[in-house]
């Protein structure tokens, strides 16, 4: 019989395991709940791939990203492993052929999205396959004190409920304590093993720069700095601004974020893999299981918003082992930032009613109507006509729909994204030409302006409007302008929509959970504050023991090469 050291050589090409990775996979095989904190790059996927290879049985495997999902299917498949990701791009018909086949056992490994697990039909599906372990990425998420949490998650409690005899592996990067024994709670993990690795780096050398013209710095950083950047900000508008200055400055540097097509993402992150770039600046969307020896420094050009994800960030420098600095560029102003971001995600309880009210008659909902009907809900419409803020209005919804008011379908909140790729020139010639499609490229570039510089989203319903035509209308001849090379269009999933889950109560009667709402509250005030003491605590004594002691670490020595090790005041 082939062993686990076999699996990982046929398919793998590696001769031996790390050692965690043997840990995990014994539990896995011993049918143990288990939950593993190991860093980015650790090599988590592993853990679950080859025990399902060595067992049989199907694997299920959570994840909040697509992409990811997809890179994963493709290295299996590659590998001749089958493997198949359900969600995400599917319509229903081809989504009924995957499962048949997967419940006539053609599949090893099925991805797919947290939400999936609400669904009835899903549910019935999993009870037809034989799944031997369910794997769930970014575990994190789930809990409402870590700094991603994401209310999707909270479905997976149900695995238990309905697999109580199904071994079940959380896998992060990053939980300090107290998400810890969240996971394990909310998971209804049974007497999990846990496995995780010394968190410390001591080739990592952490500072913290106050500095009053940041950029200025900056340069100087990055001329002295031989090998791969990364720089992380806070907004996308930063990320552009900084990009543009920098390129001004002759350096070799593109940008990441998620208001850019996905194309633009990929070639820029594989610029960077390749080294034909030196720098990337993005926002925290990039790095996520990128694992890319010869980074020598990550900078942060502002604050992060908590510990976890600025320990992430910045352990993706010196991953080779070798000297690499993690830097961060500090003004007392930026604390700002993080205070209007805190009005924004927890609007007052009064906001999140009207907002309810405005949902509610925005669907022209009677009263004692509503359960389990759907209606179109459109996003930007919505805001538009209520003149709300964008992000208080989405977080009014989330917090909703937390509630278990209402459900909004996955393409809510993700409009579609529009590139144009052709100059201008080229564009009046085009619109010279093509009458129909020229009058819907025209119309495209009166409504968005700046839309010939960035990516920007747009909404189908109001071109069609403006067009006087449907909907449908417009997203055929904005195919077509992408078929022509014109532009590239990522349309929105599906049609977004919102189910009410009862029928309708005046919004004064709404039920919030207040005890929820502080909890989030208190615990995104703790992440800010905790990340001030990281920055100013006088009793600091050396930045990585800080960092060992909030993951939960005993008594870690000092780094002996960060700014405050170093410092001569000592
Ligand atoms: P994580 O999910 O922990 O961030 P991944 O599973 O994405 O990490 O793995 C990171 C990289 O490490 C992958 O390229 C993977 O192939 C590689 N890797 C994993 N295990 C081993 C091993 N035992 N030997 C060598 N490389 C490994
Ligand atoms: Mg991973």
């Amino acid at each position: 019989m082939k062993t686990v050291s076999d699996i990982l050589k046929t398919y793998w090409g590696y001769d031996s395991f790390r050692p965690q990775q043997l840990a995990v996979i014994d539990a896995v095989l011993a049918g143990q709940d288990v939950l593993t904190l190991l860093p980015t790059g650790a090599g988590k996927s592993l853990c679950f791939q080859i025990p399902t290879l060595y067992q049989q049985g199907i694997c299920v495997i959570i994840s909040p990203l697509i992409a990811l999902m997809q890179d994963q299917v493709k290295d299996l498949t590659h590998k001749k492993i089958t493997a198949v990701q359900l969600g995400g791009q599917l319509n229903s018909e081809e989504e009924s052929i995957i499962m048949q086949d997967a419940i006539e056992g053609k599949y090893s490994f099925i991805y797919c999205s947290p939400e999936k697990l609400s669904q009835n039909s899903f549910q019935e599906f999993l009870k037809k396959i034989k799944v031997s372990l369910f794997a769930i990425d970014e575990a994190h998420c789930i809990s409402q004190w870590g700094y991603d949490f994401r209310p999707s998650y909270r479905k997976l409690s149900i695995l238990k409920k309905l697999f109580p005899s199904i071994p079940i592996l959380a896998m992060t990067a990053s939980a300090v304590p107290i998400v810890q024994t969240d996971m394990i709670k909310q998971l209804a993990l049974q007497q999990p093993r846990i496995i995780t690795d010394r968190f410390l780096r001591p080739q990592l050398k952490y500072s913290i720069q106050k500095v009053a013209v940041k950029l200025h710095t900056l340069r100087n950083i990055l001329n002295q700095v031989n090998g791969s950047v990364i720089i992380y900000c806070n907004t996308r508008n930063n990320v552009s601004q900084l990009t543009q200055l920098l390129k001004a400055y002759q350096y070799k540097v593109d940008e990441y974020h998620a208001g850019l097509t996905l194309e633009k993402r990929k070639q820029t992150q594989h610029m960077w893999m390749q080294d034909e770039i030196q720098i990337v600046v993005s926002t925290s969307a990039f790095g996520m299981g990128i694992n890319k020896s010869g980074v020598r420094a990550v900078i942060h050009y502002e604050i992060p918003g908590s510990i976890e994800q600025y320990y992430q960030e910045a352990g993706r420098a010196g991953r080779d082992g070798k000297k690499a600095e993690a830097i961060l560029l500090y003004q007392p102003n930026d604390w700002d930032y993080w205070i209007s971001v805190q009005e924004k995600k927890f609007p007052p309880i009064d906001i999140i009613k009207q907002v309810f009210q405005h949902l509610v008659d925005y669907v022209q909902l009677p009263i004692g109507m509503g359960e389990k009907q759907q209606f179109v809900f459109d996003f930007d419409t919505f805001c538009n006509r209520f003149e709300i803020d964008k992000m208080i209005a989405r977080n009014a919804l989330q917090w909703i729909e937390q509630e278990g008011h209402v459900s909004f379908s996955s393409a809510s909140f993700k409009p579609s994204l529009v590139q144009v790729l052709a100059d201008r020139y080229t564009i009046e010639n085009f619109e010279s030409q093509h009458q129909i499609l020229g009058i819907v490229l025209q119309t495209l570039l009166r409504s968005y302006g700046g839309i010939l510089d960035s990516p920007q989203y747009i909404n189908e319903s109001v071109l069609a409007a403006l067009l006087q035509r449907d909907i449908y209308f417009v997203q055929t001849n904005l195919k077509k302008l992408q078929e022509y090379g014109l532009l590239s269009y990522e349309q929105k999933e599906n049609q977004p929509v919102v189910q009410f889950n009862w029928n309708r109560a005046a919004a004064s009667f709404m039920k919030l959970d207040l005890d929820n709402y502080i909890l989030r509250k208190k615990a995104f005030q703790e992440r800010i504050q905790q990340f001030g003491r990281y920055i100013l605590g006088q009793d600091l004594e050396c930045r990585s023991t800080f960092l060992a002691k909030y993951f939960g670490e005993n008594s870690p020595q000092p780094c002996k090469i960060c700014d405050l090790c170093t410092s001569t005041k000592k």
